[in-house]
């Protein structure tokens, strides 16, 4: 950790109130020293020193992501979001997309759903790829109550011949986000990944043993929350 910090109010008795100000401590102070330890491979040093949860409950936990194949539900994952107003928290999403391999199985664009939202950047760059907006119009439906146009699903751009994205330099963002989904509410400093895509499920595999690296810190971190001399 490069960094002290300060909890600026003082702190529950109990040491489940902790828990939410040592993670976004965490996420604040030891974000960028987090993700270089998970490059450096140090939770393999720090599995071969002591048991942990993800090596003793390895198949348990990947039958629980295995469920994502049918059941919708985000995953967090152990590497930190990037928060908006704090231009350090970026190195989480960037190792993401580093390690994030695409299988091209095109689930994410042709399996029918309620559609997919384009904003007004994302309407005004596809249509001039296009060529025109009654074009991308014709691909879509309005939403009145989000005062949104949705790209029907399947979506009219994915070439069910090749697996790719007709549109792939011009896409929708949350396309181009895509499998990343905002964080869960039980771990707002975390990224959240959609199960449902199989890459995404092979990544939380991977990088489930990481989960070490974060309990370690927290853990330094409560250590350092309650000892008076902080
Ligand atoms: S579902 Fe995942 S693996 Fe499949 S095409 Fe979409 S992003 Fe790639
Ligand atoms: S716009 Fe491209 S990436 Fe997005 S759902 Fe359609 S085919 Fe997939």
């Amino acid at each position: 950790m490069t960094k002290t910090f300060r909890f600026r109010e003082p702190i529950g008795e109990k040491k489940n109130d902790f828990i939410p100000k040592i993670r976004w401590a965490c996420h604040r102070y030891c974000s960028q020293d987090c993700v270089d330890q998970k490059r450096r491979g140090e939770p393999m040093e720090l599995l071969n020193q002591r048991p942990h949860w993800s090596i003793r409950k390895e198949g348990e936990q990947f039958s629980k992501i295995d469920q994502g194949e049918n059941v919708p539900f985000d995953i967090s994952l152990p590497l930190p979001a990037k928060d908006r107003g704090f231009a350090e928290t970026g190195e989480g999403v960037e190792l993401f997309r580093e390690i994030f391999k695409c299988q091209h199985c095109g689930r994410c664009c042709y399996t029918p759903g309620a559609g997919l939202y384009i904003d007004k950047a994302d309407f005004e760059r596809i249509s001039r790829y296009l060529g025109s907006k009654k074009k991308l119009r014709s691909y879509c439906k309005f939403d009145k109550n989000m005062n949104s146009w949705v790209l029907r699903q399947p979506c009219p751009f994915h070439d069910k011949t090749s697996g790719k994205c007709n549109i792939y330099g011009v896409r929708p963002q949350t396309c181009a986000q895509y499998p990343l989904h905002p964080p869960l509410e039980e771990m707002p400093y975390n990224l959240a990944v959609d199960a449902f895509c199989p890459a995404a499920r092979d990544l939380a595999k991977k990088t489930l043993s990481w989960w070490i690296i974060c309990e370690n810190n927290w853990a330094k971190l409560l250590k350092m929350a309650l000892d008076p001399r902080h």
